[in-house]
């Protein structure tokens, strides 16, 4: 078991037990007893906050859902992403690893993908878009401040923690938001297949 799998199943522990801890005594206590580095128990403290959510956020639809990158994980000298307004315009260039998780998000049909310099940008485009759910691969600062903002609206939050932070150059988790994206509740997936089967059926028959 690597050591997410244990802080997870740590804080699955936590939440079972119906304990009223807040995260960051929660995340104290696992630490303690996992002997976790610095950035493991900014790790876990997101994680017992993104649990509330879960079950949640698993209800909502990938093409109902948005995902926001930061911009500081662009190469800081090789990058030819271009602004477009809502952010950078990644071109794919594979410089860093935001063109990955890109293909991750629009692969499973996430509604959409974001390179975003920061919170004002992302609170001008959930109010535009109007998506059920967000992920927000960000700094540990950043992924308190996105937790404290969505809980006054219906937004279903979710947060993967950088693997590098920083102002530049910083490293997405690619493995841990590929984890994120995809947890759904299983039947969503069996309906939308049946939906997109009976329409392909339908325009056969016109
Ligand atoms: S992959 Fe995209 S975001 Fe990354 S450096 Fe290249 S153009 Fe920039």
């Amino acid at each position: 078991m690597d050591i997410y799998e244990r802080v997870r199943t740590a804080v699955g522990r936590v939440v079972d037990s119906g304990a009223h801890l807040n995260a960051a005594k929660a995340s104290e206590t696992i630490a303690k007893k996992l002997g976790l580095s610095e950035s493991m128990v900014q790790y876990t403290h997101v994680e017992l906050r993104n649990v509330v959510y879960e079950p949640e956020y698993k209800q909502v639809p990938f093409n109902k859902r948005v995902l926001f990158l930061p911009h500081c994980a662009r190469h800081s000298k090789k990058c030819i992403a271009t602004s477009n307004g809502e952010g950078f315009e990644c071109k794919g260039c594979g410089a860093c690893n935001i063109n990955d998780a890109i293909k991750i998000a629009k692969k499973l049909g996430y509604k959409k993908v974001f390179i975003v310099p920061g919170g004002s940008m992302v609170k001008k485009l959930l109010v535009k878009y109007r998506p059920k759910a967000s992920v927000g691969v960000c700094c540990f600062d950043e992924a308190q401040l996105a937790f404290d903002m969505l809980k006054r609206t219906s937004i279903i939050p979710q947060v993967v923690l950088l693997l590098r932070d920083g102002c530049k150059d910083t490293m997405i988790n690619i493995p841990l938001l590929e984890e994120k994206l995809n947890l759904i509740n299983p039947k969503l997936i069996k309906n939308t297949k049946k939906k997109t089967t009976r329409k392909t059926k339908k325009k056969k028959k016109l």
